[in-house]
């Protein structure tokens, strides 16, 4: 279902085509990425095969510009300006590290896995707006939250999503329920921060929650 990675969508030159046309490439070796379980990310059982998904930065692009930017004015209101939290509140473990080589459309990982079990509660590490909550492809039910700062927080792979689009959320809210939905090989968290909308502006999540007061070891 919505698995529209190996079937371009329309023809044309733009560079989001070339994109698309690269994840397709990427989605069909996809399986023997996943068989030869990369090398960078050995003893990882609970991890991502795939991340770029032309359904979701579709859907990320339509939802960001639905909203406008003068929503986010005011969101002090939600957490302490600056400050982040956790993720997860239960024990977890980093099955795969942010920036790890791969056969990823990047070169490499370009979010955190935090292997937990399936129906774990995750929550907003920032407030915000969100700004896509839905299925969306290799993602599985991905929830992205465009923060204060500008920086954007993907939730991937989750089993239930808790929130809706356009919903003005807390630090530290619920926003779902960890899960193995999308291109995973096991029930885990796929945390993203990017520093702007589009795939590949990725910083480092440990970094980005370190600065904030989150330690996300
Ligand atoms: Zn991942």
């Amino acid at each position: 279902m919505g698995d529209d990675i190996d079937s371009p969508r329309q023809a044309g030159t733009t560079r989001r085509d070339a994109l698309g046309m690269a994840a397709v490439l990427l989605a069909g070796g996809a399986l023997s990425v996943r068989a030869a379980a990369p090398a960078s990310a050995a003893g990882s059982d609970d991890s991502c095969a795939a991340h770029y998904d032309a359904e979701f930065e579709s859907a990320l692009a339509l939802g960001d510009e639905e909203i406008p930017d003068d929503e986010d004015r005011g969101l002090a209101e939600y957490g302490p300006p600056g400050r982040c939290a956790l993720p997860l509140r239960r024990h977890y473990r980093i099955t795969t590290p942010y920036g790890v080589r791969g056969n990823w459309l990047a070169g490499y990982h370009t979010g955190i896995d935090l292997a937990v079990p399936r129906g774990t509660a995750v929550y907003a590490v920032g407030g915000g707006v969100v700004v896509l909550a839905r299925w969306s492809g290799a993602y599985g039910n991905a929830v992205t939250v465009r923060m204060p700062d500008g920086h954007y927080a993907v939730y991937a792979h989750l089993s239930r999503i808790g929130v809706r689009k356009g919903a003005r959320i807390r630090t530290g809210a619920r926003i779902g329920s960890s899960g193995s939905t999308g291109r995973a090989t096991g029930p885990h968290l796929h945390l993203e921060i990017r520093a702007r909308r589009h795939y590949g502006s990725d910083v480092n999540p440990q970094r980005y929650l370190a600065r904030r007061g989150a330690r996300l070891w």
